[in-house]
């Protein structure tokens, strides 16, 4: 099992990474389990870049805060609901990322035609309400639209992934905003060539080993 410790260290520069990433701005959040546990740990409604070790809450599956100072984000039903759902997801990033919004508009979702976009070789569903997930109702409808899946759109709103760890959540977050940039330049220029289901398998058997999502996180914290 992770240290605790370093779980709260790797949240704070997941959330630091999507905002120089450009996946958030003033919005958005990144949430981790504590491990086995229905509570989590999770940022005060506050920019993902503003988060600190020292102002997380935790809070429980069922929306009550346990400790820490302030209010959470008003979304956090998204990270209760699947947590609730998925005890198998230790970290829950959700995400404004631009290209996925606009996948999300065009009555697509992210489809795989790049290496690192084979991470997603399950699929990436789409919650179609258009609304901010503000209740465990809400929550809950968002949590049976990923279903076993590690990543969703949410239509005109965002992105949320789901994983076994912090970094695996984040790197996946991003290789989505890559593979949806991907595929709205190949949109533009033409008829994509999705990989096959074959071609998935393949790619998702290089693309997802530990080795490689490491050399991407060890990449993107260098940048924050
Ligand atoms: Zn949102």
């Amino acid at each position: 099992m992770q240290d605790l410790e370093q779980i709260k260290k790797d949240l704070v520069t997941a959330s630091h990474i999507v905002h120089e990433q450009g996946l958030v701005g003033a919005f958005g959040h990144v949430s981790a389990r504590i491990p086995n546990t229905e509570t989590f740990l999770f940022p005060p409604r506050m920019s993902p870049a503003l988060v600190r070790l020292d102002n997380l809450l935790v809070l429980d599956v069922e929306g009550h805060k346990l400790s820490g100072e302030g209010n959470p984000n008003t979304e956090f039903w998204i990270h209760a609901r699947i947590y609730k759902a998925r005890p198998d997801v230790q970290s829950v990033c959700h995400v404004h990322s631009p290209n996925c919004v606009a996948i999300s508009s065009i009555g697509e979702t992210v489809r795989p035609l790049h290496a690192s976009g084979a991470i997603l070789k399950d699929g990436v569903p789409v919650f179609e309400p258009i609304t901010l997930i503000r209740s465990r109702e809400l929550g809950d409808a968002v949590a049976e639209t990923l279903g076993n899946r590690g990543a969703m759109l949410l239509r005109g709103h965002g992105a949320n992934v789901a994983d076994r760890d912090v970094r695996r959540a984040c790197v996946t977050a991003l290789w989505m905003e890559e593979a949806a940039d991907y595929q709205l330049r190949a949109l533009s220029a033409g008829k994509p060539r999705y990989f096959t289901v074959q071609e998935l398998e393949h790619m998702y058997s290089q693309v997802s080993q530990e080795g490689v999502v490491n050399r991407a996180w060890e990449y993107f914290s260098s940048r924050v």
